[in-house]
């Protein structure tokens, strides 16, 4: 597995290579990173808060609606990288370097042949609780691993389950996520 630096790195020069873009906000009002329009919002705020409201309604429920919203993310972030014509390693290479690229941790995948590994050094999922919560005794993901779970079963072509091995919220160094492979989509 790639140590953090590293994973940097690579994305870094990914990223310069597919775009040479204005500072933010333009003149406009907007942030456009990759020809799409985006948002600063703060990590004390997101996704704590939308977990936490969703739960004040609904219950426990709120964390799989967290997952099931990241597992449509990551879906579109591999199909959008597909649908450039990149081919399946590269789309989970710009898939590394879009979440460093729009801050939200630096990522790196390992391949396995029965199950697949994503490690997610700076989650901003992460620091939205701890800095809320603090540090916990139990995982605290729910969106991110969701993100993995859209993109690896894209790259797979198989619905993933997954389970976080570790948790940067519970004081482990990094998040660490295992995909497995289930149900098969084609
Ligand atoms: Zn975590």
């Amino acid at each position: 597995m790639k140590e953090e630096r590293e994973a940097f790195r690579e994305s870094q020069d990914i990223i310069k290579k597919l775009a040479d873009e204005p500072p933010y906000p333009d003149e406009h009002g907007k942030v456009i990173r990759l020809n799409r329009r985006f948002v600063l919002l703060d990590v004390s705020y997101i996704p704590f808060d939308v977990l936490y409201g969703i739960d004040e309604l609904f219950g426990p429920v709120s964390k799989t609606i967290l997952f099931r919203i990241g597992r449509r993310w990551g879906d579109e972030i591999y199909a959008r990288y597909e649908s450039f014509g990149f081919g399946r390693e590269d789309c989970l290479k710009l898939s590394a370097a879009g979440a460093w690229y729009c801050g939200w941790g630096i990522v790196t995948f390992e391949l396995g042949a029965e199950s697949s590994r994503a490690r997610i050094y700076n989650s901003f999922e992460v620091e939205s609780m701890v800095v809320r919560k603090g540090i916990s005794d139990e995982n605290s993901c729910h969106l991110f691993p969701g993100v993995i779970s859209g993109i690896y079963s894209r790259f797979l072509g198989k619905e993933c389950s997954i389970h976080e091995e570790k948790c940067a919220a519970r004081g482990d160094g990094y998040c660490e996520l295992v995909a497995t492979p289930g149900i098969d989509l084609t």
